[in-house]
């Protein structure tokens, strides 16, 4: 089969855009080199909707974040992801910074952010009373928030599925040859794809993809940022997202509740050698607690449940490289999609379906029974106590709780491995369903996510994986 569109990467944008282009009468298949999706940057960041203020006036990536912020907000409440519309404050300690908060407030008004304001220090603890007393003034933002990137990712790619696209995971692209105007993609197993279009969103990789399709023309440089998530009992200390100043190594040091409660404080930046350097230092650990501690100084680091890693895909332009290629025709470039990328996912996805309609030879019908919605993942874990009673009476398997710290039942956990697209591994359960995200990380509930996902498989449970092949968990049966 040759499919119209082939979008390489599944990644928050690859998602969105296959999700987007399944509103039309045409074949979409995404291709995924990991055991699932969102497995680079949109697994790993801090998860704000951006208001808009900090990108320069003119480029993509303002224009891109003001118009997707809306955008943003309405898919996730179409696709029932969690999110926030909990407000940012920018704060700064000392004059100088102080006079910083007043240019980036003149660009979001340049950038057509609205609701913005700049508070003294005093007003800003009246707003946020854990804010340290070294605050000067801040900048506030009403229409920032915060979302689950990952949650996003997964909704936006299993409704692109529920409406008809395809996934292959475990599709690393390693060659691509133009026959005929149409791309045969080949992948380091020896499988093969072919289609009439081919859309780079393959993240930190995005060059050297573009390279493969023979239009190497930019060069990512990869930034690593570290993070530190706290447990709920920490969750308290901050409403808003708080930010400090930012500087030459982008937006800095956080801290921000998240959408299940917990606290996150991060990122740092650090050039690496390559996108799959996703090492915490210590160097890194230190950097979060001076900085996120110098914001809200009672934070207590004892409480920390985790530290992950993201890497930022930025390029020396530093803007979006959304455009059709200059050198092979029907290939797109979505690349270099660096922060604010989440926030202007949908936008970036509607921008690039006006270049398919401006540069690709094929008609957009618009097929008449597109859902744009989908089941709510988390429908038993909202109901009242009376309801999930009822709720369980009818189906037993939402009365076990698998993960007792995140109060996770089997049947949720068995609705994950079911639904588009489906868990493949433990960490895909845990995505899906935040088994294994609590404080004791797993330790009590993966023996039986495991047995969940071998039955539900088939498979035996020294298949069962973490997050694919060569991360199994069991060596055999004694
Ligand atoms: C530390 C950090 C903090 C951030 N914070 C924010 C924030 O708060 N708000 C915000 O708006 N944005 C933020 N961002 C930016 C945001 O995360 C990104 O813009 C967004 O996730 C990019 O999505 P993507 O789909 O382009 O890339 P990715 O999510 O990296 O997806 C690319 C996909 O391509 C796949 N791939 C790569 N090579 C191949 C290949 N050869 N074959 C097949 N598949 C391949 C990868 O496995 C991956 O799944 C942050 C980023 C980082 C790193």
């Amino acid at each position: 089969m040759v499919y119209d569109f082939i979008i390489a990467g599944a990644g928050v944008i690859g998602g969105m855009l296959a999700r987007e282009l399944s509103r039309y009468n045409i074949s979409v298949c995404i291709l995924e080199k990991e055991n699932d999706v969102s497995m680079g940057a949109s697994k790993a960041n801090s998860g704000i909707v951006h208001g808009g203020f900090d990108p320069h006036p003119g480029t993509l990536k303002a224009k891109m974040n003001v118009e997707g912020v809306d955008l943003l907000y309405q898919a996730a409440e179409d696709l029932h992801v969690p999110y926030k519309k909990n407000g940012s404050l920018v704060v700064a300690f000392s004059e100088t910074e102080a006079e910083h908060l007043q240019m980036l407030y003149d660009r979001g008004i340049e950038n057509k952010v609205e609701g913005m304001s700049i508070v003294s220090g005093d007003e800003a603890r009246k707003i946020e009373p854990n804010l340290s007393e070294k605050v000067v003034s801040a900048l506030v933002v009403p229409s920032a928030g915060i979302i689950c990137p990952y949650e996003l990712t997964i909704a936006a790619v299993g409704n692109a599925m529920d409406n008809g696209a395809e996934l292959k995971r475990n599709f690393e692209i390693s060659e691509i040859i133009k026959e005929d105007d149409i791309f045969v993609i080949n992948s380091s197993a020896k499988e093969q794809v072919k289609g009439r279009f081919f859309i780079n969103c393959a993240g930190a990789f995005s060059d050297k993809i573009a390279e493969l399709a023979g239009d190497g023309f930019f060069k990512i440089i990869p930034r690593a940022g570290e993070y530190l998530l706290l447990d709920k009992s920490e969750g308290i200390r901050v409403s808003h997202t708080i930010f400090q100043v930012p500087n030459e190594n982008g937006k800095g040091i956080l801290v921000s509740p998240t959408v299940d409660n917990n606290l996150l404080t991060g990122p740092t930046a650090a050039k690496v050698d390559t996108p799959d350097d996703k090492n915490i230092t210590q160097k890194g650990i230190d950097t979060v607690i001076e900085y996120a501690k110098k914001s809200v100084p009672s934070v207590d680091f004892r409480q920390v449940i985790t530290s992950f890693t993201g890497v930022r895909s930025s390029e020396t332009t530093g803007d979006f490289i959304i455009k059709a290629s200059e050198k092979v025709q029907g290939l797109i470039h979505v690349a270099a999609i660096d922060s604010p990328g989440l926030s202007s996912c949908v936008s970036i996805a509607k921008y690039v379906t006006g270049i398919i309609k401006e540069n690709c030879n094929i008609e957009l019908e618009l097929k008449k029974d597109w859902n744009g919605s989908r089941e709510n993942p988390h429908a038993f874990r909202n109901m009242s106590d009376e309801e999930k009673s009822e709720y369980i009476k009818l189906h037993p398997e939402y009365g076990k709780i698998v993960c007792r710290c995140e109060k996770v039942s089997e049947g949720e956990i068995r609705d994950a491995i079911r639904r588009n697209p489906i868990a493949l591994d433990i960490d895909g359960v845990k995505r899906r369903t935040r088994s294994g995200m609590g404080r004791c990380q797993g330790g009590f509930c993966m023996p039986n996510v495991m047995k969940i996902l071998a039955e539900e498989n088939g498979a035996e449970l020294q298949a069962v994986t973490k997050k694919g092949n060569g991360s199994e968990q069991l060596t055999g049966r004694l």
